[in-house]
């Protein structure tokens, strides 16, 4: 018999909300109140326990909260009010600052939750993956056995993870480069990520067809670890809930652990077997197939946009404006008439029968449907 997969599920504990997307609003207290008892609560339907990765600034806010026996990380934003109150962080990414600057904001941020959590965290995950060297030659240094923070294959202005492949097992740390294999008394445990690049989070807009699936590639290859991220306020919203909720279902089905951070060793191979197609072929909905469409059609436009500038540097040219730009036309007019055509299509062939939901959002177009 086949040896369990263990499962991890990290939850960088914030503040804001969530509505269409996941937003970081330090006015919004409830990401870090409602959105964790959430996060918790049906985690433990199906006896998962979560690693919490704290930031420091929201430690008054969750101190009466019940953590019950979940892990407690911390979660490192340089701009966080309570770093910034001891005259550390800023509002450059961690990796900006150097090894001083980033062992110092560590340091601070491990005390708080320390003195009012009362549990000294031994797992990390820095805000926007930022980290380089320094940092996790800080964090060996202060105590730390567990960073959560690689994301594979991704690379932005505040962090470089392309040389890890996507399917990335975790590894000791190399004091020479953080994204290699060394002899550190650090293990990194890179987030698992779908084939298309996408984390296996509730937050991926990819859809629960497409996420199944990519769990589906990871057990189906052997990967003795899949490591689910997420972010607090997404738990405010009932649809990032039912999402977790149903992706973890589907997963419990299967020969699982689910374990914390801290409980992972590395894993004999680094590098997993190739990528497998199947499962997503076999998974592909309504759902992941508008995505895939937007995705091709931003990824367009971006590509369009840096020739009409003459560049073609690597980092994302596009301003968070231009962004939101793209977003709004890709869900009015891309998402907006696939959907209705699906809609269409269901609503001909039903005549006004119930229509089988197959699990691929047939009900859900049915029910619209039912209402044009
Ligand atoms: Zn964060």
């Amino acid at each position: 018999m086949r040896r369990s997969v263990k499962v991890v599920i990290s939850c960088h504990v914030e503040f804001g909300y969530a509505a269409n997307s996941v937003v970081f609003d330090r006015q919004e207290r409830k990401g870090a109140l409602e959105g964790l008892e959430c996060c918790i609560r049906i985690a433990k339907e199906f006896d998962a326990r979560v690693s919490l990765m704290i930031m420091p600034e929201v430690v008054e806010t969750i101190k009466g909260l019940d953590l019950g026996d979940n892990g407690i990380g911390l979660h490192i934003h340089p701009e966080d009010s309570h770093l910034r109150k001891r005259s550390l962080g800023g509002f450059r990414a961690l990796r900006d600052y150097d090894f001083l600057e980033q062992k110092a904001m560590i340091s601070a941020g491990k005390e708080i939750i320390d003195e009012i959590v009362g549990v000294t965290p031994k797992s990390f995950v820095a805000g926007k993956w930022s980290v380089d060297n320094n940092t996790v030659r800080a964090l060996v240094e202060l105590g730390f056995s567990h960073d959560c923070s690689p994301c594979p294959g991704f690379a932005s202005v505040n962090c470089d993870w392309r040389k890890l492949p996507r399917m990335c097992m975790p590894y000791k740390v190399s004091h020479l480069d953080y994204q290699s294999s060394g002899t550190m008394n650090l293990v990194m445990v890179p987030v698992s990520k779908e084939i298309i690049g996408g984390v296996i989070s509730p937050e991926n807009r990819i859809g629960l067809a497409f996420l199944k699936a990519a769990f589906q590639e990871y057990y189906d290859s052997g990967c003795p670890v899949v490591h689910i991220a997420l972010h607090s306020p997404s738990m405010t919203s009932r649809h990032y809930r039912k999402l977790f909720n149903k992706l973890l279902k589907h997963i419990s089905k299967h020969n699982v652990t689910f374990c914390l951070a801290e409980d992972i060793e590395t894993a004999e191979s680094r590098v997993p077997p190739r990528a497998r197609l199947l499962p997503y072929i076999r998974n592909l909905d309504a759902e992941a197939l508008s995505y895939l469409a937007g995705n091709a059609f931003r990824r367009l436009v971006q590509r369009r946009y840096r020739w009409s500038k003459g560049e073609m540097s690597f980092r994302p040219i596009m301003t968070p404006q231009d962004t939101t730009i793209v977003q709004d036309i890709q869900d009015s007019y891309i998402h907006r008439s696939w959907r209705s055509f699906i809609a269409k299509k269901v609503q001909a062939r039903s005549r006004g029968a119930p229509v089988l939901d197959a699990g691929c959002g047939t009900c859900e177009h049915a029910k619209s449907a039912a209402l044009a």
